[in-house]
């Protein structure tokens, strides 16, 4: 990951919204898209880049799409 040029003695920590922890993997979540509304007429996997906290696993809320339901358990399947 680029670490961008700023200086770092302004920042603040940023921590895990459930647990206070302050290292984070780089993760991806996976949406399938069906093919009814998919732009190549095939159904399609779209990741989605997110941090997860190291320590529990949670994803903060702020990485994640605002559109992707809240409710992530695929019961939309067609
Ligand atoms: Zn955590």
């Amino acid at each position: 990951m680029q670490q961008p040029n700023v200086d770092l003695s302004t920042s603040t920590p940023y921590v895990c919204e459930k647990c206070g922890h302050d290292t984070f993997h780089t993760v991806f979540k996976l949406r399938t898209i069906s093919a009814m509304v998919s732009p190549s007429g095939e159904e399609m996997l779209v990741p989605i880049q997110a941090f997860a906290c190291a320590e529990c696993g949670h994803i903060n809320k702020e990485f994640l799409p605002k559109d992707l339901p809240e409710d992530d358990n695929n019961l939309t399947l067609a």
